[in-house]
């Protein structure tokens, strides 16, 4: 399916869907304007099945929107971030299309060296899930599920290290860190290819900023104020952003959407902190995450937990938490929580 979209000067967005992991469609984009040549925005997740539903979204905006594109027109292909569902498809299409590949210096090298990252990872998701309280059995089969290992996808050169406030073509890089370290929005005209830093019907997946460093829930909170400060200065020189995300429906009014997001987090937060209140004993991560989430899907279970995980970690800095069992950690590592009474 082809969405279009055209910016008050003219340049042309069209959002291609595609499949990017087993239960989750996006969208990756193709842009068009004057003076440049046509710019792919993220590259789906890489497996045969999502890379030809994007070639048929190039064969169908050739057909029935830009005559004369061919793929090998593609100069530049840009990541909003290194998540296996926005950059699997790079190392494909950087080849099919010759183009060059551009993304934030902190992602870059899950792009340009996935192994080494994947293992680097697979290493600190273990000793964090043993932290969570996860038995031992469980931990390779979670792991497993979630995916993020070696050999999944194939690296690719980065070209070109994005920074905060650079521009590239028609677009004007942001830097939003909290989903990832390096997620990036692209800002074209008056709409910004936003990723996953703010989605429409969900909330954004947060990681505790202890397995990677520019997660986490604060950083995420100071990214969407960021946000919300970016559209409220372009409305005051008559722009009015639309938010382009790397999943779900656009976004026409986002400073409403980012006040729902922030609500609801705040939400989560506090059925979190209900949930220890009401017990008898300290939990752990894996515990209270099965309280607020009721996920039983193996896939689900890492998601489930890393968000809870971050919750914990913000309201710990907060001062609202306690780990109970602290004098015990040396025999069990399983941290134990509590509100503070
Ligand atoms: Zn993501
Ligand atoms: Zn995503």
């Amino acid at each position: 399916m082809i969405e279009r979209f055209e910016t008050d000067g003219g340049i042309r967005i069209y959002r291609i869907e595609t499949q990017v992991l087993p239960h989750l469609r996006g969208f990756v984009n193709l842009v068009f304007g004057d003076g440049f040549a046509p710019i792919l925005i993220d590259t789906g997740c890489g497996t045969p099945a999502s890379t030809s539903e994007i070639l048929d979204g190039f064969t169908e905006i050739a057909a029935n929107h830009e005559p004369n594109f061919h793929l090998t027109d593609i100069q530049t292909i840009l990541l909003t971030h290194a998540h296996i569902d926005h950059f699997g498809g790079t190392n494909f299409f950087r080849h099919a299309t010759g183009a060059s590949v551009a993304c934030h210096r902190y992602d870059s090298r899950v792009v340009a060296s996935y192994d080494e990252r994947a293992a680097v990872g697979l290493m600190r998701h273990r000793t964090f899930l043993r932290e969570c309280g996860a038995p031992e059995e469980r931990i390779e089969p979670i792991l497993l599920s979630f995916g993020f290992v070696p050999g999944r996808t194939r690296s690719t050169t980065v070209d070109r290290l994005l920074s905060d406030g650079d521009t590239i073509g028609p677009a004007t890089v942001h830097h939003f860190p909290g989903h990832s370290a390096g997620h990036i929005a692209f800002e074209i005209g008056n709409y910004l290819v936003g990723g996953d830093l703010v989605l429409a019907k969900t909330l954004t997946q947060i990681w505790p900023e202890r397995i990677m460093p520019q997660t986490g829930l604060v950083r995420y909170n100071e990214s969407i104020d960021k946000l919300r400060a970016l559209i409220l200065a372009r409305q005051q020189e008559g722009k009015q952003l639309v938010l382009l995300p790397g999943h779900e429906e656009a976004i026409l009014t986002p400073v409403r959407r980012i006040a729902k997001v922030e609500a609801a987090s705040k939400r989560r937060n506090e059925r979190l902190l209900e949930i220890l209140r009401r017990c008898d004993e300290p939990l752990t991560c894996m515990e209270i995450s099965r309280r607020l989430y009721l996920t039983s899907h193996e896939s689900r279970t890492f998601f489930a937990v890393c968000d809870t995980a971050a919750r914990l970690e913000y309201l710990q800095l907060e001062g609202e938490l306690i780990a109970a069992n602290y004098d015990h950690l040396d025999s069990d590592p399983a941290v134990r929580y509590d509100v503070r009474r």
